[in-house]
C-alpha cells in the first residue's frame, strides 16, 4: 500500500490531458511509443472493446531505489459526466490539475477542481503546453495561486508536446499524493468507478479497494444492486488486462463475473463478499437520472429492431443512457432516449453512427417536467405529446441549473443578453484576474438545451467557457405549442415552452416550416396553437406537378415507370395526413433564426 499513488488528471477539454496521459505512459516504459507498436496496441484494445486509457492504467516506475505503482484513473471530463466524474475522483488520492497555458483557467478547470477538493485530493497544479508561442505561465499562475491558494513553486510547467516538466510531475505524484489507506483484514469493500462492455469478455467492472482483499474465484455482492456473481478474473489494467490471483487494499483492478447488462453495474457500488459483507456501502452512491430528452427514430422503418439492438449494446457500456420505444404519428416508431446532458446525446448520436452505423433522426431536445393535477399528484413528462389535457394542470415546474460562464470582459454585456433572453437571473459575477471574469446564472435547462451553447460560442467569438449543475425544479409558465399541417396536429413537431416565448416562437416556426416543406399540389396550411387557440398561421401556395400528365394517357408502362420513379424520390419524406414533409422540417425548432 505504501507505494501505490492513485490519482487523476482533471482539466477544462482541450488542455492535454491526453497527451500528457501518453506522456507519462512513455516515460515510465508503459507504452513503447518509438517501436510504432503502440498504435497496433492499440488498435488490438480497440477491438477487443478496451479503451484502457479511458478509464485506468496502471504504471510502474522506479523512484529513489523504490518501486511504486502509480494508477492513473482517468477521468470522463464532460461536464454530463460529473457524477461519474465524482465516483472516479472518489477511487483516487491525488489529482493532477493540467491548465493550458494560452487559455487560463476554465470553467471546467474549477468545477473538476471543486469535485476532487470535495473529496480531499491533494492537487498539483500543472501548466501545460509551456512550448508554444502564445504560452502565458506568469499569468495562468497568477490565476492558479488565485484559485488554490497554492504557492508559485508548487505549480509545475510542462508542456505534453515536448515531453518538459513529465519527470518532475511523476516525482511530485509520488513525493506529495499520499498512498491509499484501509484495513486489510476488514470485510472487502471496493468502490466501482467504471465498467465497459467488451464483446468477448462481456461487462468489466473497474475498482479500487477501500478495504479488504479479494481473489479470484470469490463469491461477492454488488451492495446497491444486491446482485451476486463469482469473481472468474481479477486483475490489473496495464495495456491489456492482466489476471492477478487477488488484490488488495489501495489496489485498483477490474472484475469479469459474468455480468450480463451493464444496468446491473453501478458507478458508484461498493463490491463486498458474500460470505463476509462490509456493513455499509461507500458512501456517496447515486442513481444518475437523465436530464435530457429526445426521440430518436430510425431514417427507415425497417430498421427499428437494429436501433433497439444497437442502443441496447450502447448501453452495456454506458448505464446513464435510458431508452424506451415510442412511436409518433409523424415519424413513426423509435425510441425516446434520456441523456446525462446534451453532450451526451451528441456523443451517443455519433457513437450509433460511428460504432453501429446507425442513421437517425432525432427530434428537438426537451427536459423533464414535473406535472401536478388538481389533486396535487405529480407527474413526470419527458415528451410534450406526453402532457396532460391542460384543464386538468395545476401547475408544472421544470428544471434549473446553476450556470457558469468564464470570459474576458469584452463579451459580458452580449453574453447577458443572451442569458437575459434565457431566461436567466443574475446570481454573481466574479473577477478571476486582470480582465477575466466568472458569471454565475440560474437558467431554466430547457433554454439551454435548444441553441444556448452555439450561440455563446458564436458571440463570444470562443473566448467564453460554460459548465452548469442542477439546481433543482422550480414553477414555470410552460405551455405546449402545437403544429398543425391542414388541421392534423404533427406530434413531432410539438414544444413545451414558456407562455412569454409561446406567440414569438409560434410564428417562426410556422415561417420556417414554410420555408423547409415543398409546395404540393394542394394548398397548406401550417398552423400553430396554444390548446384550441390558433395563435400563428402560414399558407403554402399549390403547385400543379403532375409528371404523368406529360404521357398523354397512353403508354401505361411509361406511365407507371414514371410513378415508381416520383415516390422514389418522395423516400425521404414523411406523410402526414396528406402533407408529406421533409426530415429537416423535423428539426426547425433548432434552425430558427
Ligand atoms: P484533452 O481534451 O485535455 O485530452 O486534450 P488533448 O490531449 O486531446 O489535447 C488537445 C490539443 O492540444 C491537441 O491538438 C494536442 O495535440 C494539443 N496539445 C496537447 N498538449 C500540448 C502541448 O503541450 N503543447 C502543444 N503545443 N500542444 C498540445
Ligand atoms: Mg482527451
Amino acid at each position: 500500500m505504501k507505494n501505490i499513488r492513485n490519482f487523476c488528471i482533471i482539466a477544462h477539454i482541450d488542455h492535454g490531458k491526453s497527451t500528457l496521459a501518453d506522456r507519462l505512459l512513455e516515460y515510465t516504459n508503459t507504452i513503447q511509443v518509438t517501436s510504432g507498436q503502440m498504435l497496433d496496441d492499440m488498435d488490438l484494445e480497440k477491438e477487443r472493446g478496451i479503451t484502457i486509457k479511458s478509464h485506468a492504467i496502471q504504471m510502474e516506475y522506479n523512484y529513489k531505489d523504490e518501486k511504486y505503482i502509480l494508477n492513473l484513473i482517468d477521468t470522463p471530463g464532460h461536464v454530463d459526466f460529473s457524477y461519474e466524474v465524482s465516483r472516479s475522483i472518489a477511487a483516487c488520492e491525488g489529482a493532477l490539475l493540467i491548465v493550458d497555458a494560452s487559455q487560463g483557467v476554465q470553467a471546467q478547470t474549477i468545477s473538476n477542481l471543486y469535485m476532487a477538493i470535495e473529496h480531499d485530493l491533494e492537487i498539483i497544479p500543472v501548466i501545460n503546453k509551456c512550448d508554444m508561442a502564445s504560452a502565458m505561465p506568469e499569468e495562468v499562475e497568477d490565476e492558479i495561486v488565485e484559485l488554490l491558494g497554492c504557492k508559485r513553486e508548487e505549480i509545475i510547467r510542462a508542456s505534453g508536446k515536448t515531453g518538459m516538466g513529465v519527470e518532475e510531475i511523476l516525482a511530485a505524484v509520488i513525493e506529495r499524493i499520499p498512498h491509499p489507506v484501509g484495513d486489510e483484514e476488514a470485510p472487502l469493500q471496493a468502490l466501482i468507478f467504471d465498467s465497459v462492455f467488451n464483446s468477448f469478455r462481456g461487462i468489466i467492472a473497474y475498482f479500487k479497494i477501500e478495504n479488504g482483499v479479494i481473489r479470484k474465484g470469490d463469491k461477492v455482492k454488488f451492495f446497491n444492486t444486491g446482485k451476486e456473481y463469482d469473481a472468474d478474473e481479477v486483475g490489473v489494467l496495464k495495456m491489456e488486462l492482466v489476471p492477478r490471483n487477488e488484490l488488495r487494499t489501495g489496489d485498483v483492478g477490474y472484475i469479469i463475473s459474468g455480468i450480463k447488462t451493464s444496468k446491473e453495474v453501478k458507478v458508484g457500488d461498493t463490491i463486498t463478499h458474500v460470505a463476509r459483507p462490509c456493513a455499509q456501502a461507500i458512501a456517496g452512491f447515486e442513481e444518475v437520472k437523465p436530464m435530457v430528452f429526445a426521440g430518436v427514430y430510425p431514417i427507415e422503418a425497417e430498421d427499428f429492431e437494429d436501433l433497439r439492438a444497437s442502443l441496447e449494446k450502447l448501453q452495456l457500456n454506458d448505464a446513464s443512457l435510458t431508452f424506451q420505444p415510442e412511436s409518433s404519428l409523424a415519424l413513426g416508431f423509435g425510441f425516446r432516449c434520456g441523456f446525462l446532458g446534451l453532450l451526451h446525446m451528441e456523443i451517443v448520436q455519433e457513437r450509433l453512427d460511428r460504432e453501429f452505423d446507425m442513421n437517425v433522426i432525432t427530434t428537438v431536445p426537451n427536459v423533464s417536467y414535473n406535472i401536478y393535477d388538481k389533486q396535487g399528484e405529480m407527474k413526470e413528462v419527458h415528451n410534450p405529446g406526453g402532457m396532460p389535457d391542460p384543464t386538468l394542470i395545476d401547475h408544472i415546474e421544470e428544471p434549473y441549473i446553476k450556470a457558469s460562464i468564464i470570459t474576458t470582459t469584452d463579451y459580458i454585456g452580449p453574453i447577458m443578453t443572451l442569458c437575459l433572453g434565457k431566461r436567466g437571473e443574475l446570481l454573481k459575477q466574479e473577477y478571476i484576474s486582470g480582465n477575466r471574469v466568472e458569471i454565475f446564472y440560474n437558467m431554466p435547462l430547457g433554454e439551454i438545451v435548444i441553441d444556448f451553447y452555439d450561440r455563446l460560442k458564436s458571440i463570444s467569438k470562443g473566448y467564453a467557457s460554460f459548465d452548469y449543475h442542477p439546481n433543482g425544479f422550480r414553477p414555470s409558465k410552460l405551455v405546449k405549442l402545437d403544429i398543425m399541417l391542414n388541421g392534423e396536429p404533427v406530434d413531432a413537431l410539438s414544444t413545451l415552452i414558456h407562455f412569454d416565448n409561446a406567440y414569438d416562437m409560434g410564428r417562426r416556426m410556422c415561417e420556417k416550416l414554410k420555408e423547409l416543406i415543398p409546395r404540393q399540389q394542394f394548398e397548406i396550411a401550417i398552423q400553430a396553437a396554444i390548446g384550441a387557440k390558433i395563435i400563428a398561421r402560414e399558407t403554402i401556395k399549390a403547385v400543379r406537378k403532375d409528371v404523368t400528365a406529360k404521357c398523354y394517357g397512353g403508354d401505361v408502362s411509361r406511365k407507371r415507370k414514371l410513378l415508381e420513379k416520383q415516390k422514389r424520390g418522395k423516400k425521404r419524406m414523411k406523410q402526414i395526413g396528406n402533407v408529406e414533409v421533409p426530415q429537416k422540417a423535423f428539426l426547425a425548432v433548432l434552425k430558427l433564426d
